[in-house]
């Protein structure tokens, strides 16, 4: 796990999707996943958050915590998205951070996403493995949903 991959939102890039497509290579294993390699890394302003909020546009903050409006309306809108749908919560992701760390949150992170079986890591989106479970992925309509 590496903390350019802790996007201001609090959102774990390392975990998404995209990211995890990118670096397992998917596209070709014959997984359509389009990649990305993070929203820091990628340096582009944030389609949920950053776009409504000037401190992060402008680079005033590093995380949204530092914000005296912590966690403002579109944040808890994106959080509670991800609570329901994806079972993680960027402001508690963010509260962790901010109050043990950013180094045991990603020891944190590592554990709660490892895969049983390879050690590499399951993705939020869709709670598959794209290391060892690339069959399955690949047999899976709605890649944006947990089976289970
Ligand atoms: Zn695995």
């Amino acid at each position: 796990m590496d903390k350019e991959l802790i996007a201001p939102c609090g959102m774990n890039c390392g975990l998404c999707t995209r990211y995890l497509a990118m670096q397992n290579d998917v596209q070709s294993k014959g997984v359509e996943i389009s990649y990305c390699i993070g929203c820091r890394p990628k340096n582009k302003k944030c389609g949920f958050v950053q776009k409504d909020c000037e401190l992060l546009r402008r680079r005033k903050i590093r995380f949204c915590y530092e914000c005296p409006d912590f966690p403002c309306e579109k944040l808890k809108k994106l959080d509670d998205g991800y609570r329901k749908r994806y079972r993680m919560s960027m402001i508690e992701n963010q509260q962790y951070i901010r109050d043990y760390g950013m180094e045991k949150f990603l020891e944190k992170e590592e554990q709660k996403w490892k895969c049983p079986d390879c050690d590499s890591v399951i993705c939020c989106h869709n709670g598959l493995c794209y290391n060892c479970k690339i069959d399955q992925l690949k047999n899976t309509k709605d890649k944006n949903r947990w089976k289970q």
